[in-house]
């Protein structure tokens, strides 16, 4: 999937989606190996699984953080953002949610201290909080699980990779 994005100062942002879908009819089956037919009934298992899960959103870039919103709702995830790790920590205060996406650039405070503010609360410990990093060399790696986080999805971010992250990690209280 590609995705292009065009800003203009004053008019606003185009976003341009490129995707390739693939059938899964039984007709079609036939063309499809068996791994690739796995691979697209797991997509579609994570997809499905994430429904109706209320997550916080991180991010201080609001073209990135658009995106995201796009992405997850149109799952039917419920979103709540946060431009910094100080407003995150604020929202967490009081709101319930089955996970954090956590930006790690951020101004006032970076995703890293905020991950970490939110793992010395106890009640907390256990939340999922997967890292959005535009970076995604091995040392970044290590420095988002060393902050608390579990994980981690790259910009910009691919919806199958950010949907089965998700799935791996978040799943709904009541369930
Ligand atoms: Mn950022």
């Amino acid at each position: 999937m590609i995705i292009v994005v065009e800003s203009k100062k004053n008019q606003g942002s185009t976003f341009r989606f490129t995707a390739q879908f693939e059938r899964f009819n039984e007709k079609d089956g036939a063309t499809i190996s068996g791994y690739e037919r796995l691979q697209g009934e797991k997509r579609a298992q994570d997809a499905s699984k994430l429904k109706g899960l209320r997550v916080l959103l991180v991010e201080d870039d609001e073209i990135n953080q658009e995106l995201a919103v796009e992405l997850l709702t149109r799952n039917r995830i419920e979103v709540v953002t946060a431009n910094n790790g100080q407003e995150a920590l604020a929202i967490l205060k009081d709101q319930e949610f089955d996970g954090v996406l956590m930006d790690c650039q951020m101004p006032i405070m970076d995703g890293y201290e905020a991950t970490r503010k939110i793992r010395e609360q106890e009640k907390f410990k256990d939340i999922p909080v997967i890292a959005l990093t535009a970076n995604a060399m091995a040392g970044d790696r290590e420095k988002d699980l060393e902050a608390g986080m579990n994980d981690h999805i790259a910009k910009p971010i691919k919806p199958d990779e950010m949907y089965i992250t998700m799935a791996k990690w978040i799943s709904a209280n009541d369930e």
